[in-house]
């Protein structure tokens, strides 16, 4: 069955050479960014079963570990984690013909595997949608405007003609995917076709209530107390339509903090009546930075705002960054900044 889409998707170009690369059998790795989330492990697997079914042999990189609520999916126990397997993901590197890099928009974004990436001779595909794409590959799907690069991995089996390869598996990983990435389909970056598609995936095997259930309903006590401690330390800036969490090392150790547990705590705060932008700030005493998530509503960027002050990006309303200050003089410093944005935070729709 073809879809009606309501926009051009992989282009003819990047189609052809994608097809081209994938004529005979191929060892194929396919790379997520570090920390990866839902959509960066649920677009690897998606595209690496899509893969393996056409006769590669694809195997699925990360550079380091994922949260807990993301271990059910279809293909995890193959993923390898360069952090824990280096010197076996460099032996599958070496012997690799072509990189998939997905969900990222330039090579800084894996940590310590963008060395290895930079000295692979392997030819590169990017599919992904963020902004500002880096210029590696010899096909770039790149599209700002997509919910996630898991739905863009639907596209791009469209686009090669393999829609009926669409497995319960890959189906799985792709809803995953998109849910992750769409706040479970609220976010503006879901579209008409973005629901298409999920009911395309959930025809072709996806268990919609399954996979919420998976991720979100598999906290520990532990977590829910940690968001207990970031809840009470919510601070709002009312003169600037701003709200902001902070968690020191100490309460993430109180709580045995594991990986993904302060995933979407950051939303709490945008949830605040009024508030267009929010951040978390997250010691991390072992990188000796402060990781930030910030978010935001309406016309302000906090891709610009992570880009500009605190060596991140992202998208337009959901992006990161780190700073190597104290926890406290990060938050004092970016309550210092916020004057400069006072106009943009206040006329924000
Ligand atoms: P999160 O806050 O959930 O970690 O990330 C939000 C978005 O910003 C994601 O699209 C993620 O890929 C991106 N992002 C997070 N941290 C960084 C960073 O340090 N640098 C850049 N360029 N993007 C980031
Ligand atoms: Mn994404």
């Amino acid at each position: 069955m073809r879809l009606l889409y309501l926009r051009p998707l992989m282009d003819k170009k990047t189609t052809q050479i994608v097809k081209e690369l994938l004529v005979k059998p191929q060892n194929i790795v396919v790379v997520g960014h570090k920390n990866p989330d839902g959509d960066a492990i649920g677009s690897c697997l998606g595209l690496s079963f899509l893969l393996n079914s056409l006769g590669h042999k694809a195997t699925v990189l990360m550079p380091n570990d994922f949260p807990d609520f993301l271990k059910w999916m279809p293909g995890v126990d193959d993923i390898i984690i360069y952090e824990k397997e280096t010197q076996k993901s460099l032996d599958i590197l070496e012997q690799t013909d072509l990189i998939f890099t997905l969900d990222f928009n330039s090579l800084d974004r894996v940590g310590d595997l963008q060395k290895p990436l930079e000295n692979s001779k392997a030819q590169f595909v990017m599919i992904d949608h963020h902004q500002q794409p880096a210029a590696y590959a010899v096909a770039t799907y790149s599209d700002v405007s997509m919910s996630s690069t898991a739905e863009m991995v639907f596209h791009f089996i469209e686009a090669i003609g393999k829609s009926e390869m669409l497995s319960k598996e890959i189906a799985t990983n792709l809803y995953t995917g998109i849910m992750t990435d769409t706040g479970s389909f609220r976010f503006p970056s879901t579209t008409p076709t973005t629901h298409r598609i999920v009911a395309r995936l959930i025809e072709a095997g996806a268990e919609s209530a399954t996979i919420h259930q998976n991720v979100f309903d598999t906290n520990s006590a532990e977590r829910l107390k940690l968001l207990g401690v970031a809840l009470n330390n919510l601070n709002i800036l009312p003169d600037y339509n701003t709200a902001y969490i902070t968690l020191s090392q100490k309460e993430l150790d109180e709580h045995n903090f594991k990986k993904g547990d302060t995933e979407g705590f950051v939303n709490y705060a945008l949830s605040v009546s009024g508030v267009v932008f929010a951040v978390i700030f997250i010691e991390n005493k072992h990188e000796n930075i402060v990781k930030m998530s910030l978010r935001s509503k309406g016309d302000f960027s906090v891709n610009h705002f992570a880009r500009n002050h605190y060596s991140g990006g992202g998208h337009n309303n959901a992006a990161g960054g780190k700073s190597s200050q104290s926890l406290n003089k990060t938050v004092t410093e970016f309550i210092s900044i916020l004057p400069r944005y006072k106009d943009e935070l206040t006329h924000a729709s």
